[in-house]
């Protein structure tokens, strides 16, 4: 079938029991409507499916595999390696299912399947609460939960797979499931981590913790002294109390009205910390940081979590090239820190990146067998991005990622976080679920033996489940 043809076909099966809105290559809005977070993923579907409900969510995994189209499903488009599109196929697009709703007497809140985590930020605020996410308020929910979920409040309430209490999914074979602990609990502990492979999750449900005023922001010290903070860092954080949370990074000071502006385009290293517990005990938790070496800003103030939440908005705009390469992390030895530092002077350009994301303290109480995310030892998700605008800088970016992760992989755990991955190949998937592989492709057996959801980090499923 030509790309011309599936979204005819869509429009004349599908036609007015269809309640979203279907875009195909002919229509004025698809180039924008096929378009996902990073610009280096430049894919042409058949079909882009907008579904406003489970029953369009049904409608649309039904055409895909009666007309044997490859189907890609998209949540919050930001995924590195482009997994929320396709090339020839359909996108099942979630963006029009974003009801969000907050229950403060049982501190839980319901998602719908694609939203945005500002918008949850936003609506947990408001009752002085707040569901562990990512650091970044544009990322989908769905992409981010499926895969784990890593971010400011994790130290102190775990991934975001931890605070999952129930999901809504659509299956492959057009059926809807509940998934809980009580519900199809192989489904829930599958989806929990294992990544868009089970399913399309209309909504979510989380649980939320009192989080309101946070004390957060930047330490950033000279290039120079990243050996020195790196050393005081893996030391001093795994120590320090779960309402403390920061992530490392080196980076190049965005010219931003946040930071002074004799710091513009100076390469840095630092962190940000976001702290949870009382503002009175937030100046001696924070005096070893400020005697740290000379740093060149502490930027760390009370703010709404939200406020937070939205910093980097500003500075990743959708529509730059990012290149990406992970690793878990479970000790940092000054080996390692040596490459860190040689690699950050080669910071290729603005926006380029390395984070060590804390994943200690709450995470290490869940055990490595009790949801597919079995690094539960680790101390650290680390990412490598090179990023930049302009197309012309692909090769550029991506030469300095993969020679930055070849340096530093052998100082790793083995896998790397599914979020934070590309696409590189099945072993690698298999290198970050572990022991956990096995169990995860017999549920993929169960819940989808044809693997119509394939376009993500696949699970292929195993026979004879
Ligand atoms: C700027 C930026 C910052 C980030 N920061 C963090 C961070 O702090 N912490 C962290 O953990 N991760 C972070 N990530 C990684 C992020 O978790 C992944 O990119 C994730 O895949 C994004 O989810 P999405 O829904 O936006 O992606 P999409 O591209 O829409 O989807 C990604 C995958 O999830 C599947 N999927 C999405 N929604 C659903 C659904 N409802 N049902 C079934 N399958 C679904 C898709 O099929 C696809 O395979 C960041 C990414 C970016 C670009």
């Amino acid at each position: 079938m030509s790309t011309t043809n599936a979204a005819q076909a869509a429009r004349e099966e599908l036609g007015a029991k269809f309640a979203g809105e279907l875009v195909g290559p002919e229509d004025p809005g698809y180039e924008q409507a096929r378009a996902v977070y990073n610009a280096m993923i430049d894919r042409r579907p058949a079909l882009i499916a907008r579904c406003a409900g489970t029953a369009d969510v049904a409608e649309t995994i039904s055409f895909a595999r009666r007309h044997d189209l490859l189907l890609a499903v998209r949540g919050g488009g930001h995924n590195g390696g482009g997994l929320g599109v396709c090339d020839d196929g359909v996108v099942l697009d979630l963006s029009l299912m974003q009801a969000v709703e907050v229950d403060p007497g049982a501190r839980t809140v319901r998602v719908g399947g694609g939203c945005t985590w500002n918008q949850v930020d936003a609506a947990t605020h408001e009752a002085g609460l707040a569901t562990p996410s990512g650091i970044v308020g544009t990322t989908g929910v769905g992409g981010l939960t499926l895969g784990g979920g890593i971010g400011h409040l994790s130290r102190k309430h775990g991934l975001t797979i931890d605070n999952l209490i129930e999901a809504d999914v659509v299956l492959a074979d057009g059926t809807q499931a509940r998934a809980s602990a009580e519900e199809n609990p192989e489904l829930f502990w599958a989806l929990r981590g294992g990544g868009g492979n089970f399913g399309v999750v209309s909504s979510f449900s989380f649980r939320a913790h009192p989080v309101s005023t946070v004390i957060a922001g930047p330490t950033l010290w000279p290039l120079e002294q990243t050996p020195e903070v790196m050393r005081f860092y893996r030391e001093f954080l795994p120590a320090a109390p779960r309402e403390l949370s920061g992530f490392f990074a080196t980076m190049t000071v965005p010219p931003a009205d946040l930071f002074p502006a004799e710091l513009h385009l100076r390469k840095v290293c630092g962190v940000v910390w976001c702290y949870t517990g009382p503002e009175d005990a937030a100046a001696e938790l924070f005096a070893p940081v400020q005697a740290l070496g000379t740093p060149l800003l502490h930027g760390v103030a009370p703010m709404p979590f939200p406020a937070l939440q939205g910093l980097f908005d500003g500075l990743y705009v959708p529509g730059l090239q990012w290149y990406w390469r992970a690793d878990f992390v479970r000790e940092l030895p000054d080996a390692a820190i040596e490459q860190h530092t040689a690699f950050a002077e080669k910071l290729p350009t603005l926006h380029s990146t390395m984070h060590l994301y804390p994943i200690d303290g709450a995470v290490h109480d869940i055990g490595a067998a009790d949801t597919p995310f079995s690094y539960r030892d680790c101390n650290w998700a680390e990412v490598i991005v090179g990023i930049d605008p302009d197309h012309a800088n692909a090769g550029v970016i991506r030469d300095w990622t993969v020679d930055y992760w070849d340096a530093t992989h052998p100082y790793s755990a083995g896998g790397a976080y599914v979020n934070f991955m590309m696409d590189e190949g099945h072993e690698r998937v298999r290198a970050t679920y572990g022991e956990n592989y096995d169990r995860l492709a017999a549920a993929k057996g169960t819940y989808d033996p044809a693997n119509v959801f394939r376009v993500n980090q696949n699970i292929e499923p195993s026979a004879g489940a």
